[in-house]
């Protein structure tokens, strides 16, 4: 009889972190669902990084879209596999801007894809998760820039929710920053990353004891060769590698990154609930992972209720206040 094998869905997972983090999981054994806009792209990827054959399926999903979520969920549904882990990768950063960008339902594009498709993603899924037989995960990538009071997050702009005015106005044009302010696109990067830690912060305050599931985050490292930093200056994505290879010291190699991610994953050290994992290479010996303390505003419980109701009348889910899970 063939071997059941754990099921892991992976957003993003055409390029850099998440795609390494898709063949680590594939060398474990999992079968990864590689959920990503470009279906070509993403096969061309997966061969070139060597992923067996049947070790993956691809499916299309557009994080900006909500209905594109949506129907990923459906698709993946329909496709009778049994979801074991969840990993919100995927995200755009668009530097140089000047004006926003609109997801198809009008909400400013990095918001909207890093957090707001993350956001329906989650809710919906973990319906799925809850099926697992052995206990589930769910990661969402944050990063060191998130948080001001790190050396990584110390350049400005710093990321501020506000009062998340902008989300509570509707966060369509002309709003186009989450605390209703002026559009900044680095800033808008930073909040989206900030309402990452919020979600799962939040997922595990309402979910974590009645369901079992493991919420976590990570950040994998200054991953400074990604093509995250495609729409940056042609300086920038020379210097940057070398910059934090040399002078910083937190460089990572794409594999090593999603080699991290694998870990918080599937290893059962990091089977903590609610943990936002670190590898020092300022902290601890020999890069160690830890769990990091996030920043003011992540750490925010107030913050993280509001945006979560907030971000449910965004996405259009039904508030979910009065089912029995939610404490
Ligand atoms: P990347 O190589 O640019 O990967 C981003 C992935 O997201 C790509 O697969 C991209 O797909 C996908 N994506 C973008 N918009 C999408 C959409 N609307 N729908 C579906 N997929 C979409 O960047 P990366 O550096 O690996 O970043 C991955 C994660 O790591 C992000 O969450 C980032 O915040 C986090 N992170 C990165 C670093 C770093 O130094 N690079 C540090 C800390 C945290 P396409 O291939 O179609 O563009």
């Amino acid at each position: 009889m063939e071997e059941r094998k754990s099921t892991v869905v992976i957003t993003g997972a055409s390029s850099g972190v998440g795609l390494y983090a898709a063949k680590a999981m594939a060398a474990r054994n999992w079968h990864v669902v590689m959920a990503c806009r470009d279906l070509e792209k993403t096969q061309k990827a997966a061969q070139a990084v060597g992923m067996p054959e049947n070790s993956y399926t691809i499916m299309h999903i557009d994080l900006a879209s909500l209905e594109s979520v949506r129907q990923f969920v459906q698709n993946f549904r329909a496709s009778g596999k049994t979801l074991n882990a969840l990993v919100c990768n995927a995200a755009i950063y668009m530097p140089l801007i000047k004006e926003p960008l609109r997801s198809p339902e009008g909400y400013e594009l990095t918001m909207a894809t890093n957090h707001l498709g993350h956001f329906l993603l989650c809710n919906l899924m973990l319906e799925d998760l809850k099926k697992s037989a052995a206990q589930a995960r769910l990661v969402i990538l944050g990063t060191v820039t998130h948080n001001p009071n790190e050396l990584g997050g110390k350049i400005p702009p710093r990321p501020d929710l506000g009062d998340l005015q902008g989300f509570a106005e509707g966060f369509k044009a002309p709003i186009t920053m989450a605390d209703g302010k002026k559009f900044e696109p680095v800033k808008a990067y930073k909040d989206s990353k900030v309402c990452n830690i919020l979600t799962m912060r939040e997922l595990h305050r309402r979910y974590h004891e009645s369901t079992g599931i493991i919420f976590s985050s990570l950040y994998p490292g200054c991953v400074a060769t990604t093509a995250l930093f495609r729409n940056h200056y042609p300086l920038f994505q020379k210097l940057f590698p070398i910059f934090q290879r040399y002078i910083t010291g937190g460089f990572v190699s794409e594999e090593l990154a999603g080699e991290r991610v694998a870990m918080v994953v599937a290893d059962a050290e990091y089977a903590k609930s609610g943990a936002y994992w670190s590898w020092g290479n300022r902290q601890k010996k020999n890069r160690q992972s830890f769990v990091q303390q996030v920043s003011p505003q992540a750490s925010d419980d107030a913050r993280a209720k509001r945006m979560w109701d907030l971000s449910e009348n965004l996405v259009g889910l039904t508030p979910v206040s009065s089912q029995a899970a939610v404490r």
